[in-house]
């Protein structure tokens, strides 16, 4: 596997991508690429086919011309044709791979633009984050877009405003912001959640096309953070790094607190206990039954899942938190694989997991689907967990494939999978339960009907 060069089926998307999802959850923002037209067209495909709503990428289109010479004249006239077209109330320039090649300086050609601007409408406030894909990920640009997003408007300090706390929820569904949204509410907070595309990316049908869906995290809010009570931001792999929690934390007085992607009992234990501390209140009843409830699942499914062998694959930080998740419940995660480069995976894997894996799972950073299914193939797995990417070696293996994370391209409803709280955890249980034992009543040659 050394001597491996190539990329065959990348288990990894484009950086500006992630980029475009971030700004999408913002209240009144177009996400804009500065770059070339198919980048924008094939985001907007890729985007689209999950989430099923519409999602306008602007672009500055470059050329060949613009290639040798530098896209800031481009740049500042497509700025001005979406400010005619859409009047948002902020932009979202990201790079892409041409322009982070060619060397054009965004910020730079951004503060020129706001010297110069005449335009009839006056200039959006204008985010830039430098997006260069040959670098990173699609969680790498979300992540990213984050920290610009409030490195760039979060610059209002001073007192503590009451009630109000952040969640930085990462890379998550529609559905699980809707429900990190009721939770905070439970328990008397509002919460800024950055982003919140539970609307702009998941929003009723209406009687006419809006340009700018409503909702979004909203910019009024986004320039308090620093006055929150506290800031909650989700994702093993970003504690005590440099991301848009520290930034708040160093300009607020360091009221950040870090923790796993709440999947399953464990994680969900620490976030619901930073809520009682921070608000001083015990976890609403509603919730404290969701978590005996799935006590209640894992106990009544464990001889159903108890040494079932799982291969999960994904983003780094949902994948840590599912290996989590699924050493609770009895069930072996033997392949934890993330397309991302991550020096810290395997210890995330091997802390999660410690003392409850009945077999130490294998920890896989930087890989494509090709090194996945040769790995994979070797462990005999019971079930895959990911995005659809993986539906080849489930079809081939005649295996379940749990579908979670993004994108969801094969079915209907990916942006309402419920992954966080104990209730997406118990939903996840099911699922899992449920498709292993179609699977084995499918394949029993005698056929049953009483489990
Ligand atoms: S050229 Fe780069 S930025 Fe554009 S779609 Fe391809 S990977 Fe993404």
């Amino acid at each position: 596997m050394s001597d491996y060069v190539s990329t065959t089926n990348a288990c990894k998307l484009c950086t500006p991508l992630g980029a475009c999802l971030a700004f999408r959850g913002v209240e009144g923002a177009v996400p804009f690429l500065h770059g070339s037209q198919g980048c924008a067209t094939y985001m907007r495909r890729y985007i689209i086919s999950h989430f099923r709503e519409p999602m306008d990428i602007a672009s500055s289109a470059l050329g060949e011309k613009q290639a040798i010479y530098g896209g800031g004249p481009n740049l500042k006239q497509g700025i001005a044709n979406v400010v005619k077209k859409y009047d948002p109330k902020i932009i979202g320039v990201a790079t892409t791979c041409l322009t982070e090649t060619i060397g054009d300086d965004v910020p730079h050609i951004l503060h020129e633009l706001g010297r110069e601007w005449g335009g009839e409408k006056p200039l959006p406030l204008l985010v830039n984050v430098s997006t260069p894909s040959y670098q990173g990920s699609h969680v790498e640009g979300f992540n990213a877009t984050i920290k610009a997003i409030v490195d760039q408007l979060a610059l209002e300090t001073g007192s503590e405003i009451p009630g109000r706390v952040n969640i930085l929820p990462g890379l998550l569904s529609p559905e699980d912001i809707r429900h990190l949204n009721e939770i905070s509410r439970d328990f008397g907070f509002h919460a800024t959640i950055l982003p919140d595309y539970s609307e702009t990316l998941d929003g009723p049908a209406k009687a006419a096309y809006e340009t700018l869906p409503e909702g979004g995290a909203r910019l009024g809010e986004i320039k308090e953070m620093c006055r929150a009570a506290m800031t909650i931001e989700f994702g093993r792999s970003l504690i005590g790094g440099d991301f848009a929690g520290s930034v708040i934390g160093k300009r607020s007085g360091n009221k950040t607190i870090g923790i796993g992607t709440p999947v399953g009992l464990r994680e969900n234990d620490a976030f619901f206990g930073a809520l009682e501390k921070t608000s001083g209140l015990k976890t609403p009843r509603p919730y404290l039954l969701d978590r005996g409830r799935l006590i209640d699942a894992y106990v009544d499914g464990h001889k159903y899942l108890f040494g079932k062998r799982a291969v999960i694959y994904g983003e780094e930080d949902l994948v840590i938190a599912l290996a989590s998740f699924l050493a609770e419940t009895g069930i072996v995660p033997v392949l934890c694989a993330t397309g991302i480069k991550s020096p810290s995976f395997k210890n995330s894997i091997e802390s999660v997991t410690e003392g409850l894996a009945a077999e130490r799972p294998l920890a896989l950073d930087g890989v494509d689907f090709h090194q996945i299914k040769e790995t994979a193939e070797k462990l005999s797995p019971d079930i895959l967990i990911g995005n659809s990417k993986g539906y080849k070696m489930a079809r081939e293996w005649k295996i379940p494939l749990i579908r979670v994370g993004f994108p969801v391209h094969d079915r209907f409803g990916g942006q309402r999978l419920l992954h966080v709280g104990y209730r997406g955890a118990l939903r996840l249980y099911d699922e899992i339960t449920n498709a292993l034992l179609e699977t084995k009543q499918e394949s029993s040659s005698v056929g049953y009907g009483y489990l």
